[in-house]
């Protein structure tokens, strides 16, 4: 066993996790005079152009443009992969890569373990959460509430919006103008505060949105009860990417927002090019990499964080944390991390970050293993459950002309209209995403087209080339993004049995889908056959079930992956004994730590999480701050 070595400087906040929500935390701790650590397990290779670049490299030589393909993947520091997914069968867990999964359904999604974290792969969305959204169990029966409403956190999300440099124009996005039957009469109202507009102005419509929105007006029933019935809408997704910032005032001179008394400037690449990425150039890799840092990443942030007071923030890269120390009074001591070189698999130095409020920002699962490796946040027996993510499901097809697939974004639109409704009592909500990127994701496409036009059907030359332009230029996909609820089965443990070449845990889960989301995806399958009709779409959906993520509803098979989306496992509530953490994300059990993230999130809804995981992270920084002030006292 290696001696720890205490650093030598005590710090106001130890920040584990160099993400969004560390980010955001560091930049506003530092800018309330606060001296900030963050330990982050990965490398922060992409700081600079030139090491960015090597990303860029690695991304076009791999064969599987994967999310996690053009990041460093260290031995010492695996990270879960796609490619690692494999149905769970029998009894016998699947150990394929990092997760160790349980099943009985895989659990499919994945995240980045560098400088920066998953935001390096994003895809950008930055939807804000319906009001119903904080009210499930009181509406409608389902789930749980949140500790606050909506409201609550509106002007957080305006933070998170303006840091992030969001792209959407605030007249497009209230439920009402999204088409969305709002379960709760006055839902509209006050949606977004008087005056306020997004920064940038909505990212332009793709040639496939227009396409699709020659479905706008068609009815569609989601129950038996007539009032479920809405009227399909296309709608722009407000999204993490630079285009055009809003003017301060309109043509008439009337000021567009209060947050408006200045304009917007776009950041864009990181180092010494910071011209580049200041609009989205469309070059469509935005998942796994944006060449130019048109879409937001959180190295951003982190690099304002730096400049604000020179001295008060330091990063530790290469430093994973390793065990949270307890003093007697049950408050945190310090946090144990290993310091790793690249030039040998698992060698390390254990050191001692020491602060007086101390943060887990490294993910929802990551936080988990964490504090479950720590023997910490034991009392609501909640820690590690309730994991939640958006089970994604693809439906393609070929359109009957021409539409132009593979040019901008990963999606620019989607039908929005059933992301909240009375049928929530019994359906789960769903966003039916529009993809812009042909069927990349459900196929291989087109990579997969030229071989099996080749193998297939022996064409060469200016055949292949002539079918290839008719058939992929037609290729359209819908991707269905479906809300889960908090259940207290699907959850992340540990198992001394399974661990990292470092001897650190790895996580360990257990992950099923209910009838609840199995029902919102086999309408979203309904709804999406009925828009194929309706648009002359011939349907190539293929369900197999020899498929990871093969499951049945009422007697159909369908396939589900995940979205990325980890979201629950730490959540906040009103009570120690039915949460990890109060509604500042302050743990119940530990008065000087706290855990931030999407894992603090009671419910998953249909929104993308990141900005109102961001939203939370403003909402923490501020309690954060004043326990530092009050000398962490509660
Ligand atoms: C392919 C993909 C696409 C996505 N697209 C979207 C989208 O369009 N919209 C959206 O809202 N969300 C999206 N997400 C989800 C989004 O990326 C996450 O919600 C978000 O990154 C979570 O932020 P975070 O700061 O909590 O964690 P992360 O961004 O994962 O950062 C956590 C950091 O903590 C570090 N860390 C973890 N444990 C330790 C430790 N023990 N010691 C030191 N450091 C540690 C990690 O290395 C990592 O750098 C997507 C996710 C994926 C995978
Ligand atoms: S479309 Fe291209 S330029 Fe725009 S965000 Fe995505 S990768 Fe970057």
């Amino acid at each position: 066993m290696n001696a720890i070595t205490d650093d030598d400087r005590t710090y106001d906040v130890v920040i584990v996790g160099a993400g969004f929500s560390g980010a955001i935390l560091a930049k506003e701790l530092v800018s309330a005079g606060h001296t900030v650590l963050i330990l982050e397990a990965g490398a922060d290779h992409g700081k600079t152009w030139e090491t960015y670049r090597s990303y860029l490299d690695q991304y076009y030589l791999s064969l599987a443009k994967t999310p996690n393909s053009p990041y460093p993947d260290l031995p010492t520091l695996p990270s879960p992969s796609v490619l690692d997914i494999t149905a769970v069968r029998g009894t016998e867990p699947d150990t394929n890569g990092y997760f160790v999964q349980r099943g009985p359904l895989p659990f499919g999604s994945n995240y980045l373990r560098a400088y920066g974290g998953t935001s390096l792969h994003w895809l950008g969305t930055s939807l804000r959460m319906m009001p119903a959204d904080f009210e499930m169990q009181s509406r409608f029966g389902q789930g749980v509430d949140w500790p606050f409403g909506y409201k609550d956190i509106r002007s957080d999300y305006e933070r998170a919006e303006w840091e992030i440099g969001v792209s959407a124009d605030a007249e497009e996005q209230t439920p009402r103008a999204l088409g969305i039957k709002t379960s709760g009469k006055h839902d509209n109202r006050g949606y977004f505060a008087k005056g306020y507009d997004f920064p940038m102005h909505s990212i332009p419509s793709s040639y496939i949105d227009g396409f699709f929105a020659r479905a706008d007006g068609m009815p569609i029933e989601i129950g038996e009860d007539p009032k479920d019935t809405v009227k399909l809408k296309v709608s722009r997704t407000p999204q993490g990417r630079n285009s055009t910032p809003r003017k301060p005032k309109n043509a008439n001179g009337i000021p567009v927002g209060r947050k408006m008394r200045y304009q917007f400037r776009p950041r864009g690449s990181t180092g010494p090019f910071a011209y580049m990425g200041q609009r989205c150039e469309g070059n469509s890799s935005c998942i796994p990499i944006c060449p130019i840092q048109a879409k937001y990443n959180a190295m951003k942030t982190l690099e304002d964080a730096k400049h604000i007071r020179k001295h008060h923030m330091k990063t530790i890269t290469q430093a994973v944390a390793s065990k949270v120390e307890l003093a007697e009074s049950g408050r945190v001591s310090g946090i144990v991390y290993k310091k790793y070189s690249f030039s040998g698999v698992a060698q390390y130095e254990l050191r001692r970050a020491k602060g007086k409020q101390y943060v887990l920002a490294g993910g929802a699962v990551e936080n988990v293993t964490l504090a479950l490796a720590s023997e910490i946040c034991r009392t609501s027996g909640e820690l590690g459950r309730n994991l939640m993510d958006h089970p994604y499901m693809m439906t393609w097809g070929s359109a009957p002309e021409p539409v132009g697939p593979f040019r901008g974004p990963g999606s620019t639109s989607s039908y929005a209209n059933f992301r909240d409704g009375t049928f929530r009592d019994r359906t789960a909500a769903h966003r039916l995403e529009i993809g812009n990127w042909g069927w990349n994701f459900a196929t291989g496409a087109p990579n997969t087209d030229v071989a099996r036009f080749v193998e297939q059907e022996n064409l060469f030359g200016k055949a292949l080339r002539d079918k290839l332009y008719h058939d992929v230029q037609r290729q359209v996909r819908i991707g269905t993004m479906v809300e889960q609820l908090p259940r207290s089965t699907n959850r992340v443990t540990i198992d001394p049995a399974y661990r990292t070449p470092m001897g650190e845990y790895r996580p360990v889960i257990s992950y099923d889908l209910d009838d609840y989301s199995r029902a919102g995806l086999a309408t979203a399958y309904d709804t999406c056959t009925q828009i194929f009709q309706r648009l002359g779409i011939r349907n190539h959906t293929a369900y197999n079930p020899s498929d990871a993520g093969y499951f049945t509803y009422d007697g159909r098979g369908y396939t589900f992956f995940g979205a990325g989306h980890l979201v629950g496992t730490h959540r906040i509530g009103t009570h120690p004994r039915n949460s990890v953490t109060n509604d500042v994300m302050r743990t119940w059990d530990h008065d000087n730590l706290w855990m931030v993230g999407a894992g603090s999130m009671p419910t998953i809804a249909t929104s993308n999480p990141t900005l109102t995981m961001s939203a939370m992270a403003y909402r923490a920084s501020r309690a954060i701050s004043d326990a530092v002030r009050k000398g962490g006292a509660k």
